[in-house]
């Protein structure tokens, strides 16, 4: 419980995850103003597939103006190798099932909607916050006809993506590759994002690196790779004049863009570095109070450690009851929840924020199907109550934050939020 002591707040606030800009980025900027390349083409986009094709280890990145767009088209190039072309007006997917990651940004698993399709959430698991394998196996066997999966790297976490992979083989499915928030994470020695028949990052403002917005679809399928930017630059045919045998999108991203992640570039990896010591600070000064660090696999991953997570003791939180907007708990000696964590990070003018809320929870996507690995496959949990809480992804939401992990944050911010969660606690 919280007792208020003397916090003062910071001065400047402290971010959860801000753009860290470098200089570089103003100078290829400047360069596309310069040289009157400021549109959909030029250079720094050139560049910037370059690099990240290189850097993810795929034969080719295709830069557009959003990680969601990147994931629209990468659905959308499933759906049609799997059904083939759809009728005008109709999605890829219209009729089917698609298996998707529960826990994740809408951002994730709404492409499937575009497409008409039925999102069949996977519940996740406690090693790494991710799909779980043995749900998805069971997801297999209840609806053995699905051929898709779109599954995602929660807050730079890589999940089991080599077992998911493998299970995908058995059943002849595609997937489809969420790494917006892992980029330069590894498993088993891989880059995220090199895994899926089609993968997807993101430069919005508050990933590892950024554009100020922008994202890039991944695949080694040189067809796959040439539809995308058709698709992105609204099908326009090769004819003199504007000629469109199917549906387009104007998805393209700006040259100004990318010049901004051309700049960023060069970076990563120090940003990276940042996020891991913020993470092992915070592992480091919440020793002894009732909370873990996110978990994940210290033996085949890299972690980027785009978000610091932690989540509490089953045994020390505190009444904590969420109703579709509101909140309410009750604090307690000892005990803490989220809320009141969040709560107190706000109070000194930090940033913090609640465990993406999953998907079978969201009034959305509600009656989707939702499978577990327990029970008899298909579970609902209990939103308002503290008790009955059946899938991990509603448990991990009920006791687990992100904390601020800006990499601009000072050893001395860092060791304050530290003291501010550490008193909740007392
Ligand atoms: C940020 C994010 C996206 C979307 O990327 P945008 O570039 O913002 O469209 C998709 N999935 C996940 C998991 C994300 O965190």
């Amino acid at each position: 419980m919280l007792i208020k002591k003397d916090f003062k707040p910071l001065k400047n606030k402290l971010w959860l995850s801000s753009p860290t800009m470098h200089g570089e980025e103003q100078k290829w900027v400047d360069e596309a103003i310069r040289t009157n390349w400021v549109s959909t083409v030029g250079e720094n986009i050139d560049e910037i597939e370059k690099m990240t094709a290189e850097k993810i280890g795929c034969k080719y990145a295709v830069a557009l103006s959003s990680g969601t767009a990147a994931l629209h088209l990468a659905v959308k190039l499933c759906g049609e190798k799997l059904y083939g072309q759809p009728k005008t007006g109709h999605g890829t997917l219209e009729g089917h099932k698609v298996f998707c990651s529960d826990m994740t940004f809408d951002a994730t698993v709404n492409p499937v909607t575009y497409e008409g399709g039925e999102e069949v959430f996977i519940d996740t698991e406690y090693d790494t916050w991710n799909m779980d394998p043995v749900a998805l196996k069971k997801a297999f066997e209840i609806y053995p006809e699905v051929r898709l999966i779109v599954v995602a790297h929660l807050y730079g976490t890589p999940g089991k993506i080599a077992e998911i992979k493998q299970i995908a083989e058995e059943h002849d499915a595609l997937i489809v590759e969420d790494a917006a928030e892992s980029f330069c994470s590894t498993y088993d020695g891989r880059q995220t994002g090199s895994f899926g028949d089609v993968g997807v990052v993101s430069w919005n403002g508050n990933k590892v690196i950024t554009g100020s917005s922008g994202g890039m679809l991944l695949t080694d399928n040189e067809e796959w790779a040439n539809k995308a930017r058709k698709w992105s630059t609204q099908s326009r045919e090769k004819a003199d004049w504007y000629q469109h045998e199917e549906l387009g999108y104007n998805y393209r991203m700006s040259n100004i863009i990318a010049g901004i992640v051309r700049g960023q570039f060069p970076h990563a990896e120090e940003h990276v570095a940042k996020k891991r010591e913020i993470y092992e600070r915070y592992k480091e000064g919440l020793k002894g109070i009732p909370v873990s660090m996110s978990p994940y696999d210290t033996e085949r991953s890299n972690v980027n450690a785009w978000l610091s997570s932690l989540i509490i003791d089953r045994k020390a939180v505190c009444l904590q009851v969420r109703g579709e907007k509101e909140v309410a708990y009750i604090p307690e000696h000892g005990k803490s929840c989220p809320t009141e964590i969040l709560h107190a990070i706000y109070s000194i003018n930090a940033e913090g924020r609640p465990i993406w809320k999953p998907m079978h929870m969201q009034p959305i996507y509600r009656v989707n199907p939702f499978i577990v690995r327990d029970g008899n496959g298909r579970a609902r949990s209990n939103a308002y109550s503290n008790c009955n809480i059946l899938d991990v992804g509603a448990d991990i939401f009920h006791r687990g934050l992100c904390l601020p992990s800006d990499n601009k944050m000072t050893v001395e911010q860092q060791n304050l939020i530290i003291k501010v969660i550490r008193a909740c606690f007392e």
